[in-house]
């Protein structure tokens, strides 16, 4: 096993249990019948899946099922921490999943076991995953920067999210069009989706609040037989461009198109390399035009890449990993995530980093793991200020000098990044 040298931030993961999935959703993605899920036991779901998925791990599945449905997002966090500190991964960004908003409303059960994403009555007693999360990031400061999902669709949409950012120590937003919207203003859907849209990204780009969208070929959709079509109409990076020079925004493309390499190439992996290649323009006329000043545009991370492990196809995604690691246009947009707890049913944290260990030299492994994250999360590897606040409120010891954890240092009444000391190149 190899260890990291440098400290890693991990700009995509996620942590959840069962309780945050609808019923509904968990039946279109799983294909297994819920029934295995509330009734069966961790042997007989573990073993389910395992047939279902190739290359999955018994004894990871069977990890993963018992953090899931004992439905405490604390143990949870608490199980992902600990990979956290076996990697030597120091930041986390786990990313929410409004898996509701997709839904006609009432498509939730009130018998089935679902804590709401949101809690409109904004009595903090009632049960919500935003408030649980926000509980998560205040129990791990500087280290726990959740991101809130934002999905246009949902009632008060842009209010939500704010007030999370604002005050809930959330550090960016997602966005998942898969689910079934266009993420950028469009005559194909309606004024009330656009003006969300429009709103949110008038108020991203002045605070310049990084903003993650899925853009894989794989991942969560919101129909039974789903057309694929539409999905990858609504999930192409292109349409991206004139809203990021627009609002100034602060874009990942996530996953950086999916899994793009495949000998023969089929339907899936054709579209997955049509976007790995777009999103390559997209970086590459946001170095040329300097559309937005010099201000850092669009990146994308490498998460759920199981090309780097995959024993025939690493190398060729290796070479071409070093590569935009090294042209002027990529070299610093590239940014390391894992996508735990989605990839835990094979590979803990420390795993998912074996082969980039091995096949990155000093110089990638620092872009990648912590410049490159640290400047996509960080405005100038400042701490938000917003962030601070909520800190302040929540657990006001933590900004006291003494207890500041390493990669945090205080100037004057800011908290930066600390700058790695071997590195030639700063931060921003
Ligand atoms: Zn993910």
């Amino acid at each position: 096993m190899l260890f990291p040298n440098y400290p890693i931030i991990n700009t995509h993961c996620h942590i959840l249990n069962f309780a945050f999935v609808p019923n509904k959703m968990f039946k279109i993605l799983s294909r297994i019948d819920e029934n295995i899920v509330t009734k069966g036991s961790i042997q007989d779901i573990a073993e389910a899946i395992v047939k279902v998925i190739p290359g999955v791990k018994f004894d990871h599945i069977a990890e993963v099922l018992r953090i899931y449905s004992d439905n405490n997002i604390k143990k949870a966090a608490e199980w992902y921490v600990k990979q956290m500190k076996e990697a030597g991964i120091i930041i986390a960004t786990p990313l929410m999943m409004d898996l509701e908003s997709c839904f006609e409303a009432n498509a939730i059960k009130p018998d089935e076991n679902y804590i709401p994403y949101y809690c409109y009555s904004k009595d903090e007693s009632q049960p919500s995953q935003i408030n649980q999360i926000s509980k998560i990031a205040a129990k791990y400061p500087w280290q726990i920067f959740p991101f809130i999902m934002f999905d246009p669709r949902r009632k008060s949409a842009v209010e939500i999210c704010k007030f999370a950012l604002e005050n809930q120590g959330f550090l960016g937003i997602k966005l998942y069009p898969p689910l079934g919207y266009f993420p950028v203003p469009t005559v194909r859907q309606s004024d009330k989706i656009n003006n969300a849209l429009e709103e949110m990204y008038d108020y991203c780009g002045k605070e310049r609040i990084p903003i993650t969208v899925h853009c894989s070929t794989a991942g969560a959709y919101a129909q039974v037989n789903p057309d694929w079509e539409d999905i990858w109409e609504k999930t192409a990076p292109f349409q991206w461009l004139e809203t990021i020079r627009k609002y100034e925004l602060k874009v990942n493309f996530a996953h950086f198109g999916g899994k793009y390499i495949k000998h023969p190439l089929d339907q899936k992996t054709k579209k997955s390399l049509e976007w790995h290649l777009n999103i390559q323009t997209i970086m590459g006329s946001a170095y040329r035009m300097n559309i937005i000043g010099d201000k850092e545009s669009v990146f994308a991370d490498i998460s759920y890449h199981s090309l780097a492990h995959n024993r025939k196809l690493q190398d060729e995604y290796f070479q071409d990993l070093k590569e935009l690691l090294s042209n002027k246009y990529s070299q610093t947009q590239v940014i390391f995530g894992s996508d735990a707890s989605m990839i835990s049913h094979t590979w803990s944290e420390i795993e998912v980093l074996q082969p980039f260990l091995s096949y990155l030299n000093e110089n990638e492994q620092e872009r990648l793991f912590y410049q490159n994250p640290a400047k996509f999360l960080f405005e100038n590897g400042e701490i938000p200020s917003r962030y601070i606040n909520f800190i302040k409120k929540k657990i006001a010891k933590s900004l006291e000098e003494n207890s500041l954890p390493d990669w945090i240092i205080k100037q004057g009444d800011k908290f930066q990044l600390k700058k790695l000391a071997h590195s030639n190149s700063a931060l921003n």
